[in-house]
């Protein structure tokens, strides 16, 4: 039997210099307070803190693909707790595609990691002070690198990110990813 979607999918693709994305869409203290307000903080692998510079991370690439989809649901009224059923075909596509991508480039990507899945119910590893069970996948989110997801958004891909105000989904969900890189364009 065929499985309809029960939402709308639009994808936007955007290139930038890395130089002039760490410069105008980075601001580490301020997104670095933000998570250190959120309960993943030092609680799983791809939040921070870090134990290096992470500048140092990026500044080994030239260029940046910043990818971005935007789901919108049929159902306007759909309760807050489906959130994650509706998000995870497209976040499972996406970080598919990306860590394709990044082997293929010998890049480094950004994911979406706030609310890791891959350890189902059990603990995150950091939190025990062990390795991450699964670094062939998880990767951090541009958030967890400083930078401002809803301008990147709105700036690069056309995308203003929305927010719910009662219990239900907002309007639609923006999942924001991206890829640093050297070498020849590529193909999303
Ligand atoms: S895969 Fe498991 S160990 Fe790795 S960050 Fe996610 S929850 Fe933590």
């Amino acid at each position: 039997m065929a499985i309809i979607a029960n939402y709308d999918l639009e994808e936007k693709v955007a290139v930038i210099d890395r130089d002039r994305y760490v410069r105008g869409f980075r601001d580490v203290a301020t997104f670095e307070q933000c998570c250190r307000e959120c309960p993943n903080y030092g609680n799983r692998w791809g939040c921070p803190p870090f134990d290096h510079d992470t500048l140092s991370d990026l500044v080994r690439y030239e260029k940046v693909m910043i990818v971005g989809a935007k789901i919108t649901p049929h159902d306007r009224r759909m309760p807050m707790e489906q959130v994650y059923d509706l998000m995870r075909p497209e976040l499972e596509r996406l970080n598919s595609r990306l860590l394709e991508l990044e082997r293929e480039a010998q890049g480094m990507a950004f994911g979406f990691v706030g609310k890791c899945e891959r350890c189902g119910n059990a603990p995150c590893a950091r939190r025990e002070g062990k390795p991450c069970r699964h670094p062939d996948v998880v990767r951090p989110s541009l958030e967890a690198y400083g930078f401002n997801v809803s301008k990147t958004a709105s700036e690069l891909l056309g995308i203003d990110m929305v927010w719910s105000s009662d219990s239900t989904v907002p309007r639609y969900l923006t999942l924001v990813c991206a890829l640093f890189y050297n070498g020849d364009d590529l193909q999303w």
